[in-house]
Formats: C-alpha cells, sequence, structure tokens
C-alpha cells in the first residue's frame, strides 16, 4: 500500500455521502462597510487563524450559563453541576478523538500550550524530531531538548523516508519524540501521520500529532493513527472560549513535575518541621491544570465535537472537498496566481489554500479583499517561517510600499470549513479575478507595517 493511499487521514471525499449545507456559525450576517460605499455580508475566509463560532456551541454555552459554578471546590448545587459537566467534557473530547482507556486528556488553553506542556513533561535527554514545514507552535517549544530539525520533504513518501533515515541508527531505548502536523496551516495538505507514527514507534521513538488544523476538517482517531498525543485548539474547531486539548500517554505527564504549580495540581500540601513546604501532586489530569479550570472552553470543545460528530464528517468533508476544489480551480484559471504546495496537485488538502498574486504585495491585496469585497484572508508567513521561505525563496526582503510589486516575501491564505456558504467562495474568486485584471479601486497606504485603505478626508 503506498503512503498516500495508507495514510491514516481518509479524505471523505473518496466516500459517496452527499455533501451537507454549512452549519450555521456566529456572524454569518454580520454587515461590513466597503471602502467604496455601502456594505457587504462579511465573507470570513480566515478560518485556520480562528473559526467562526458554531451556533450550536453559543447556544450550548448560553444554556449551561446561569448554572455556571465554581469547578472541583464548591459543595453547592451548581458546583457540583460545573464539575460534572466539565468532566464530562473530558469524556466527550476523549471520545472524539477516539483515545485509549488509560489516556490521559488535558485541557489547557491552546495547541501551542498544550505543546509546550508536552515539552516542559519530556523525559532527560530527550531527543525531538520535527521538520522545517511546523508552525511555530510545532517547531518552538523544544529548543531545551536535543533537537533535529529535517528539511522540508516534497511527498509523504519523503516525509516517512526522512524521518526513517533521521531516526536509524539511534539508541531505541533512549527517549525520543517527533512532533507532526496533521494538515498544514500553510498548505492545507495532508502528511502521512500513521506512517510517521509507525516509523517513530519502529525506533523507539514516540509521536505527538498537531491536530489544529487537522481536527476541524476531519475525524481525528488517536488509535487507529496510533499517535502518542494529539494537541488542538477550541478556537480553530469553532469553539473561541480559551481552550485546547493535549491527550494520549498517561505516563511522561505523570512523571513530570506539574506544567503549573498550584491549587487543583495538588493532593495534600504540608509544611515540614524544617519550615518547607512539602507537595503531593496528582497524577491525573489535574495535575497539570493547576488554578481554576476554563469550564466553559472545555464545554464548549466538547459542545463543538458533539456537533461535528451529529452533523457528520463525511458530509462535512464531501462539501468542504467541493469548496477545496472550486478555489483551486478559480486560482488556476488565473495565470498571475501561484498556489503553494509541497507536495503536489494532487495530495489530499483540508480546506485551507496558501498563493502569491504576481505584481502584488500581499498585504495590499488582503487589503483589497477587505476594503473593497468585505472578505477576510490572511497575508503574512502564518507563524510558519522556515516553510515560507522554502516555498517561496530566500530572495531578501524589500519594503515595499502598498501597490509596489514585491519579491513574493509573504503570501495570501484563504481557508474556511463547515460554516462557509458557496457565495463567500465565489465572492473571493470574482475578487481575485477583477483586483488581477483591472487592480484595485482605492489607493492603499503603509501604516505600521500593513496596507490599509487611504481615508478620504485624508486622515
Ligand atoms: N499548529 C498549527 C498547524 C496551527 O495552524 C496553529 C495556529 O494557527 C497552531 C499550531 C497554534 O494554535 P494556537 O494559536 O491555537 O495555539
Amino acid at each position: 500500500m503506498s503512503v498516500a493511499t495508507a495514510t491514516a487521514v481518509r479524505t471523505a471525499a473518496a466516500t459517496e455521502e452527499p455533501p451537507c449545507a454549512p452549519l450555521p456559525v456566529l456572524g454569518r450576517d454580520v454587515a461590513v462597510p466597503l471602502v467604496t460605499g455601502g456594505s457587504v455580508t462579511y465573507a470570513a475566509l480566515d478560518y485556520a487563524a480562528s473559526a467562526p463560532a458554531l451556533q450550536r456551541v453559543w447556544d450550548d454555552v448560553a444554556a449551561y450559563a446561569p448554572y455556571y459554578g465554581s469547578v472541583h471546590r464548591g459543595a453547592g448545587h451548581l458546583s457540583q453541576l460545573s464539575t460534572e459537566l466539565f468532566e464530562n467534557a473530558r469524556r466527550t473530547v476523549a471520545a472524539f478523538l477516539d483515545c485509549r482507556p488509560d489516556d490521559q486528556l488535558v485541557f489547557t488553553r491552546s495547541t501551542t500550550d498544550s505543546l509546550n506542556l508536552l515539552a516542559a513533561a519530556l523525559p532527560a535527554g530527550c531527543e525531538v524530531y520535527v521538520f522545517e514545514t511546523e508552525h511555530h507552535a510545532a517547531l518552538l517549544p523544544w529548543q531545551s531538548a536535543r533537537l533535529t530539525v529535517l528539511d522540508a520533504p516534497r511527498s509523504p513518501r519523503q516525509a516517512v523516508e526522512t524521518l526513517e533515515r533521521a531516526l536509524a541508527g539511534r539508541d531505541p531505548h533512549g527517549p525520543a519524540l517527533v512532533c507532526v502536523t496533521g494538515a498544514s496551516n500553510v498548505t492545507g495538505e495532508l502528511w502521512p501521520v500513521r506512517e510517521l507514527a509507525a516509523a517513530a514507534h519502529a525506533h523507539g521513538a514516540r509521536i505527538v500529532l498537531d491536530a489544529a488544523q487537522l481536527a476541524p476538517h476531519h475525524p481525528v482517531s488517536v488509535r487507529d493513527l496510533d499517535v502518542d498525543w494529539v494537541a488542538f485548539s477550541g478556537h480553530k474547531l469553532y469553539a473561541p472560549f480559551g481552550s485546547g486539548v493535549l491527550a494520549g500517554r498517561a505516563d511522561w505527564l505523570r512523571a513530570a513535575e506539574p506544567y503549573l504549580a498550584g491549587g487543583g495540581a495538588s493532593r495534600r500540601v504540608t509544611r515540614d518541621t524544617d519550615g518547607t513546604v512539602a507537595v503531593e501532586w496528582h497524577d491525573s489530569a489535574a495535575r497539570h491544570e493547576a488554578g481554576s479550570p476554563n469550564v466553559i472552553g472545555a464545554y464548549s470543545i466538547a459542545s463543538a465535537c458533539t456537533a461535528l460528530t451529529e452533523a457528520g464528517f463525511a458530509s462535512l468533508v464531501a462539501r468542504e472537498q467541493r469548496l477545496i476544489a472550486r478555489v483551486r480551480a478559480g486560482l488556476a484559471e488565473v495565470p498571475q496566481v501561484t498556489v503553494l504546495s509541497l507536495f503536489g496537485d494532487d495530495a489530499p488538502r483540508v480546506g485551507v489554500v496558501s498563493f502569491v498574486v504576481e505584481g502584488w504585495n500581499s498585504s495590499h491585496f488582503a487589503a483589497a479583499l477587505s476594503a473593497e469585497y468585505g472578505i477576510g484572508v490572511r497575508d503574512g508567513l502564518f507563524c510558519a517561517h522556515p516553510l515560507l521561505r522554502t516555498l517561496l525563496g530566500t530572495a531578501p526582503a524589500t519594503e515595499a510600499e502598498c501597490g509596489a510589486p514585491q519579491n513574493p516575501l509573504s503570501a495570501l491564505r484563504v481557508s474556511f470549513g463547515a460554516g462557509t456558504p458557496d457565495e463567500h467562495i465565489d465572492r473571493f474568486l470574482t475578487a481575485v479575478r477583477e483586483l488581477v485584471t483591472h487592480g484595485a479601486r482605492w489607493t492603499y497606504e503603509t501604516k505600521d507595517g500593513r496596507c490599509v485603505p487611504v481615508q478620504e478626508d485624508g486622515n
């Protein structure tokens, strides 16, 4: 079986499932002003940064809010109810991730927080392997480990071969961790997670999956992928209430010092006769959840997991794949546009498409999409600087003014998901064609390093 077909993350595009309608999200009716006059419904096409809240998540949170109470400590009715809700959320999310029975699921603030927590829990002498293509959240937390950064592969097969080569010959008894993304926040391409996990395990290493971009688009099964940990963020999964998740093997987490020292993480605290304080830490997930937990954040993630599961990933993916095909086909018709890719046109991907437009400063293009069409996209290097440098080349930076051509030192990214209506994609493609053909209708200037429309009164 080839790497591409064996990848544990199957695209449901291959299923016969009919696409569903967009799921209702907050902000779907928000009108934004246009510099050219009037207003238009906002087209949120920056899901990869933060997705809008699902209406269902918002409703669940609103229904719970009157019953909100202190978690884990209070004897009162609402405290007990909130504690139960918090622990149920943990079970719901563990089921969503298809965790093993003895896995731990820690509620964190975000993917960045989850990976930093794991980095703080690495056993002494641990080696860490990451590809240069990772988001900074997955690239940077390992600075105090014995870090090996692997070159960007040009195919899923090459990714596995590169990792195997790097791991070959290491002492399989020493601790090692591989950190890999499930779906790139730049190209949207899926990584061969199960094969990388098999390669890691064959060489005595463990693997953590950065599912920040994968979990909102595909079912993630810890067991099927055979990853040791998975991390993701609520705000990319339609639950923007400040929580994230780290789930997986309990042993390293139990053996580590608590991520934060404080109440909730400690089982027993005593004052010794010599005046020092002695602590017995919890062995459970609470060990790394010191302080008052974000119960609404945790509950909102559980609500999003339930909503996506009930909507059915197969039909959500079928719909998203249709949108991806439309975006890619539309951009391919514009000769000035180059879509960024590591693995090529046929690679399975999620709804994240990055591109550069010949002769355009990306910030200028993004500003025009917003100001003239009411479309929100992202421009820049997407917190993946080494990957962008590899994809765009290493030409020296020029401080391009708005409207002036630049070396392609930054890119544009359009990203979408379960709440995106077809009209947003159509408007985006029309806008790209019009901007490339006729140019911007407004004048822009650089302010604080960003392109912004010049205000009519000159201010
Ligand atoms: N990993 C990937 C692939 C991402 O795209 C992001 C955010 O864009 C992160 C990690 C970090 O997520 P957060 O900012 O929620 O910690």
